[in-house]
């Protein structure tokens, strides 16, 4: 759609072209050119659909605080799933996880050598695990997505060590996104730092756009993939989430068919943000 300088703009801003993002095509034409990916249209939201992500990412921390109250030993990840799924739909929420291409459950539990798509089971935590809860809500058609570690009572040094790193690891992601970053500079700066301390980085799952719907462009590595990455520019919404491991960076996927391990059994780690890119940098919806 190529537009006239005194056409309404395609951000529906209601101004001129010429007045609103014609300079903005532009600079990222260039940036084409030089051969980055560059963000379409769609993938860029506007401060109504900023709004509808803060209110959709509210019911998604929430959940996320109050899970850390019923981490205990002996709780079953059915039962942290029962709390999830209530919650969100007390709230006007839908989890968008349930019958998402068959996923059983309203949220995603992993424990200690799961990666992450872990499916809440009866499986009771025990004192030493660690479990990552990844939640996902649908509030009027706004997606946030989000993941924290939780510690089951006392857990070894090991364990807390790569539950911490992993979270360091987000937040070097995070550091890196800025208005005409790549997204590939957040891959380059986790995988330094996760080798740095001794961890792999898993490969086969990243980040991922997100807003309007749960999985859109661009694709987060979170590691070297030698790639020059997709422009970041303001208004893109997508999440970081680096899962790091403390042996191989391979992993399995179980007969359920969700379930990502660690190929060799060892822990692994993970911590989600969703954001979005602003003009000085990036706010963390949830
Ligand atoms: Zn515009």
């Amino acid at each position: 759609m190529l537009l006239a300088r005194n056409d309404a703009c395609w951000c529906g801003s209601e101004k001129k072209y010429k007045k609103c993002h014609m300079e903005f095509d532009k600079n990222l034409a260039q940036y084409k050119k030089e051969g980055y990916d560059i963000p379409g249209h769609h993938l860029i939201l506007n401060e109504q659909d900023i709004v509808g992500l803060r209110e959709s990412s509210k019911i998604t921390k929430a959940i996320l605080d109050q899970v850390a109250d019923l981490i205990k030993p002996g709780i079953t990840t059915n039962e942290i799933n029962d709390f999830v799924h209530e919650y969100t739909l007390d709230h006007g929420g839908i989890p968008a996880t349930l019958d998402y291409h068959g996923f059983p459950k309203s949220c995603c539990t992993s424990i200690n050598e799961v990666i992450c798509h872990g499916i809440p089971e009866d499986r009771a935590l025990i004192e030493g695990d660690i479990i990552n809860v990844d939640i996902t809500t649908i509030f009027n058609g706004y997606f946030s997505d989000a993941s924290r570690m939780y510690l089951v009572g006392e857990v070894s040094d090991n364990a807390k060590k790569i539950v911490e790193t992993a979270k360091e690891c987000l937040k070097v992601g995070m550091d890196q996104v800025k208005p005409y970053g790549s997204v590939s500079d957040i891959g380059l700066a986790i995988q330094a730092y996760a080798n740095s301390k001794g961890y792999s980085v898993v490969r086969d799952f990243g980040g991922h756009g997100i807003g309007k719907n749960f999985h859109e462009d661009p694709h987060v590595s979170h590691f070297d993939t030698g790639t020059m990455g997709m422009i970041m520019v303001p208004g893109m919404v997508f999440t970081i989430e680096p899962m790091i491991n403390e042996g191989t960076f391979k992993l399995e996927i179980l007969e359920d068919e969700w379930t990502a391990v660690t190929k060799d059994g060892k822990l692994s780690a993970q911590w989600e943000h969703t954001i979005v890119v602003t003009e000085d940098g990036y706010e963390v919806l949830v």
